[in-house]
């Protein structure tokens, strides 16, 4: 038995001409399928606008009600969809998350989902209907309506389709997952294939195709992923485990972030406590860190310095201040990142990538490595021109 599961972001369902639009490709699949269940988001910036609409009235709003609140978008847009369809005479039925078995653990606003009981999308889709389920959200053990945290329709979608054992189909406003976004390098190439590893690691790094949590599960339970336009009319980017590396270039993608804040803090050496103590003391303030290093400045003087992003400035600084510690901030600073599998098992990228910098004349702060990824810190004002020379070294 074929199934697919077909999610549909906010602008793709934004108005009434592009659910009908949508529904055309629904159609279509559902010719070409035995069973089509669709996971929309919610219209156009809903979410956006409830979450305003509700700090109106509070400063804080409580999360339980909060959840409730934005899980109606994705309730309004699944219903809509459905009432058209039944409308053109097909037979199709809108589901809430907890409708269709979304069990969910963890805290208001950023639940996790535990297990999709499918028996009732399972009769729906038996009795030949095309299921709409809203995405982004589940109930608790208490019976209370939750949601999974920003964008997390993707991960319902992949969640379905582990769950009925089908294929998950993303589509979006954009043509597929780039070797470099092309708002940035319109030059850029669009990937036929890429692995959830770079996938994973792209979205980590700054590119915001796709959450990285439903990459991630869709590469434990072996989903097939597809992500493409939602015209549907142009071929997309395959997802999955690693594809014909023979043929592979050594990067895949290159990402970059902005708006990251470098923090160098002289004074304290390593394991010594005070910087243990810092280090914990930002984790409790629930301040996510990046490149960590250590070294030493021109008078031979310990620095340890740490990347995290310019909306934690303040926060950092009165951390830092509170234990005394001496730090100075860098500002406009992004992080280029190139991506690839391939990196594993082939010499010489980095030193490919150096060169490019020196040839270039920019200079870094910082560079770190992963298995298959090389990231580096430089001034914002020369990111874009590192990212295209980068691009033209590895031909993306
Ligand atoms: N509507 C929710 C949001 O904007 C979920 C989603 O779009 O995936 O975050
Ligand atoms: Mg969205």
């Amino acid at each position: 038995m074929s199934r697919v599961v077909m999610k549909f972001g906010g602008s793709s369902v934004a108005t009434s001409e592009k659910m009908k639009k949508v529904s055309e490709l629904i159609l279509k699949r559902k010719s070409e399928y035995d069973d089509v269940v669709v996971v929309v988001s919610a219209m156009g910036k809903t979410t956006n606008n409830l979450i305003a609409l509700a700090n109106e009235l509070s400063d804080e709003p409580n999360k339980r009600d909060m959840d409730m609140l934005l899980s109606t978008g994705e309730m309004v847009s699944a219903s809509l969809i459905s009432i058209y369809l039944n409308s053109v005479g097909h037979k199709a039925i809108a589901l809430t998350g907890f409708q269709s078995g979304f069990k969910t653990i963890g805290e208001y606003s950023k639940s996790r989902i535990e297990k999709v009981d499918t028996e009732r999308l399972e009769s729906e889709l038996n009795d030949g209907k095309i299921v709409i389920v809203t995405g982004f959200q589940g109930m608790n053990e208490l019976g209370d309506i939750t949601t999974l945290g920003r964008g997390g329709s993707d991960t319902s979608a992949v969640a379905l389709a582990a769950s009925l054992d089908a294929s998950c189909e993303i589509y979006t406003d954009v043509k597929g997952i780039y070797t470099v976004d092309p708002r940035i390098r319109p030059k850029a190439r669009k990937l036929e294939y890429i692995t959830y590893e770079e996938t994973m690691e792209m979205a980590n790094l700054g590119a915001k195709v796709i959450e990285p949590r439903s990459v991630e599960m869709a590469s434990k339970y072996s989903v097939p992923l597809y992500i493409a336009l939602n015209t549907g009319d142009v071929k997309g980017t395959y997802i999955s485990t690693e594809v014909d590396n023979l043929e592979k270039s050594a990067i895949t993608n290159i990402s970059k972030i902005d708006g990251v804040l470098l923090v160098s803090m002289s004074e304290q050496l390593g394991v010594d406590s005070k910087i243990t103590e810092c280090f914990v003391e930002l984790a409790v303030q629930n301040i996510n860190l990046d490149i960590i290093s250590h070294s030493l400045d021109d008078e031979g003087k310990p620095i340890t310095s740490f990347t995290s992003t310019v909306d934690n400035k303040s926060k950092i600084d009165s951390i830092l201040n509170n234990m005394d510690i001496k730090h100075r901030f860098t500002e406009d600073v992004s992080k280029v990142s190139i991506i690839g599998t391939a990196m594993r098992n082939q010499v010489g990228v980095a030193a490919r990538a150096f060169k490019v910098f020196l040839s270039e004349n920019v200079d870094f702060y910082e560079v770190s490595t992963s298995e298959i990824s090389i990231s580096y810190v430089v001034d914002s004002v020369n990111a874009l021109k590192i990212v295209n020379a980068l691009a033209d070294e590895f031909n993306l």
